[in-house]
């Protein structure tokens, strides 16, 4: 049997369907270290995540299966709660994923900030020297270190084998907004060059806008930890 991946996206498409058919109880306890199913395309990165190891047998190439489940054709009906388990673990980890992208562009339009307020000069000084601009380094700054710190904790408790639905949605939510903040400091702070492709600023300031909308947008995260909170 050659060693593969879960077809996640099958598994995600699938689930308004299992929903509909099929209890929560219905749920069979399954193995979660063994799933079978045919290779996808998202499916090569996903389960990796979560660390699920996926076998194919080979002459069984176009029915996937997930324990004693069959589904690409059909509906799942007896593995709905398994399937939406792995899904919400997929998106607690995916989370921590847009948490880091988050930290990255933040970090990489606050360096652009620094190395332009030390380089540009007006009024006979660089603008670094400012103190409006020095507060504005400061605080992109501690917000992102403080955004990667969240994400840290996600991770690290990720890597332990936690649940982290409370901890990715908290990281992501935090780490993508301050990413969106200091990215457009990061524009303001390059003046007119700030909006021009002359400078990487204008570049951090265009992409950074996915990570408050992918894998859940900002709303949905408050909606999760506030679900967190209340549960
Ligand atoms: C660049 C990019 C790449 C993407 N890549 C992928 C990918 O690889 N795989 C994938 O599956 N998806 C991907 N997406 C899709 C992304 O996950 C969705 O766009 C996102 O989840 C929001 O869904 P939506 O666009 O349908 O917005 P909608 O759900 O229509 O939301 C519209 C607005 O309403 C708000 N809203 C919706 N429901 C509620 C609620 N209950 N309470 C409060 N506010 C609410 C939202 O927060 C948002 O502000 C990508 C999106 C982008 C922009």
């Amino acid at each position: 049997m050659r060693r593969a991946l879960l077809p996640a996206a099958a598994l995600l498409v699938a689930l308004p369907a299992v929903a509909a058919a099929a209890p929560q109880s219905a749920a069979p306890r399954l193995d979660p270290n063994r799933i079978s199913g045919v290779p996808s395309h998202i499916g090569r990165v996903a389960p990796a995540i979560i660390g699920i190891r996926v076998e194919v047998p080979p002459d069984r190439p176009s029915v996937a299966t997930l324990g004693a489940a069959r589904f690409g054709s059909g509906v799942i009906f007896d593995a709905a709660g398994y399937a939406l388990t792995v899904s919400y673990v997929l998106l607690d980890a995916g989370r921590i994923g847009i948490a880091a992208l988050s930290v990255g562009l933040a970090q990489g339009a606050f360096e652009a900030a620094r190395q332009y307020a030390r380089t540009r000069r007006q009024f006979g000084q660089p603008i670094a020297s400012f103190q409006a601009i020095q507060w504005k380094l400061a605080d992109m700054a501690t917000r992102i270190e403080a955004a990667r710190l969240l994400t840290y904790r996600a991770a690290f408790l990720k890597d332990r084998h936690r649940r982290t639905t409370s901890e990715s949605a908290m990281a992501k939510l935090y780490a993508s907004e301050v990413a969106v903040r200091v990215a457009e400091e990061s524009v303001q702070i390059h003046g007119g060059y700030g909006f021009v492709k002359d400078y990487p600023a204008e570049k951090f300031f265009r992409d950074v806008k996915l990570t408050t909308i992918g894998e859940g947008t900002s709303e949905i995260q408050r909606l999760v930890i506030a679900r967190q909170l209340l549960s």
